[in-house]
């Protein structure tokens, strides 16, 4: 059995509070919400922090608001996200949906929306007890020096594995992130990095505070996910569309792959390809094109990496092929 380190367990009650913990305890320290994500990488001594600091007790952090769009704090749990009612029979349905496609009922009655949008990147040398890590003699994303992936490659390709991080990215929604020198807001695209290791644009000290969800101005989204077991399992394809119409017409598309990529991938050739289009099979053959030849998953999460690119064709069709039915 796996079993937690020892660890200084600490519970603010304020972001004030949990901020001046987190100064305390320096690189040494780490937030956590639900801890789905967090304490299994300590059991496997991925990540080693010797003070937890929990967000769970801060109450602002729980919130769900109207105010010129909708603002969702970020230790909202998947189980209440996906069944709020100011979410789920919205314009925010996907966001719903996408909260309700993670994992099983138990991982979301604990994990969060701020979890589930800094989890860890994935990859199946990675993922594995400290023992099994040690007989290959590590790896660069935690105490080794080759990425035994893409051996030649200098940086990590751990895979962003994130249902709700896709959706956020196409629907164009903002982050706060607040810490000791105040709070600033960045767009959900910038809250990534192509980069299995440093795979945030996130300050180790700064909270994600809330997310803001845009007004829903005539936009329409739709989250699908492929995986090996429905009941449970990460995705190793998640299929994002957003489309504002114009009318008939698609005025504005995006497309956002997640488990492909170290962070949600954008297709913007994608996007571009859908605008002026009533979403025809002409136009959707041509996103699903173009949404096929960036797609390069590698070798390093669940079935054959060439099957995997396939089914981006798939995935793009499905979604697009939602939105249109749903228009008409
Ligand atoms: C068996 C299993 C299956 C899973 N399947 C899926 C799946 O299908 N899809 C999926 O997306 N996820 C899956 N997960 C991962 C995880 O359960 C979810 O992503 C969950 O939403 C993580 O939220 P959490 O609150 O538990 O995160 P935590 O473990 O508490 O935190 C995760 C990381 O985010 C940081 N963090 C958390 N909240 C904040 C914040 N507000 N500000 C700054 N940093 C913060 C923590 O420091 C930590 O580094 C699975 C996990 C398990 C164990
Ligand atoms: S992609 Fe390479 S460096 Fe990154 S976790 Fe996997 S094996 Fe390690």
């Amino acid at each position: 059995m796996l079993r937690l380190p020892t660890f200084t367990y600490r519970q603010p009650t304020s972001l004030r509070e949990a901020l001046a913990m987190k100064a305390d305890a320096g690189p040494d320290g780490s937030y956590v919400a639900g801890g789905t994500d967090l304490y299994p990488n300590m059991k496997r001594r991925q990540q080693e922090p010797r003070t937890v600091i929990s967000l769970m007790g801060i109450p602002e952090l729980r919130a769900v608001g109207r105010a010129d769009g909708m603002t969702i704090g970020a230790c909202v749990t998947l189980t209440q996200l996906s069944t709020h009612p100011a979410v789920r029979p919205t314009a925010y349905h996907a966001v719903a949906e996408a909260a309700e496609l993670v994992s099983t009922p138990l991982l979301r009655n604990m994990g969060t929306l701020g979890g589930n949008l800094c989890l860890d990147t994935r990859c199946n040398y990675y993922d594995q007890s400290y023992e099994w890590r040690k007989a290959i003699d590590f790896c660069m994303k935690k105490d080794g020096a080759i990425c035994w992936v893409a051996p030649s490659s200098p940086r990590c390709w751990a895979v962003s594995s994130s249902d709700v991080a896709p959706v956020m990215v196409a629907i164009g929604a903002e982050y706060v992130l607040t810490s000791s020198s105040g709070e600033r807001v960045v767009p959900a695209a910038r809250f990534y990095h192509n980069d299995g290791i440093n795979y945030l644009t996130k300050q180790p000290d700064e909270i994600l505070t809330a997310v803001r969800l845009p007004g829903p101005d005539g936009w329409d989204a739709v989250y699908h996910k492929l995986r090996r077991r429905g009941s449970f399992d990460f995705p190793v394809l998640g299929m994002a569309a957003w489309v504002r119409w114009d009318g008939a017409k698609v005025a504005d598309a995006r497309l956002v792959l997640g488990g492909v990529a170290s962070h949600p991938l954008e297709i913007t050739d994608a996007g571009a390809t859908l605008s002026g289009s009533a979403l025809e099979p002409e136009a959707i053959a041509a996103a699903a094109e173009a949404a096929f030849r960036p797609a390069k998953p590698l070798d390093n999460t669940d079935f054959d990496l060439s099957w995997r690119k396939q089914m981006t064709r798939v995935y793009v069709t499905r979604a697009l092929e939602e939105l249109r039915a749903r228009r008409s």
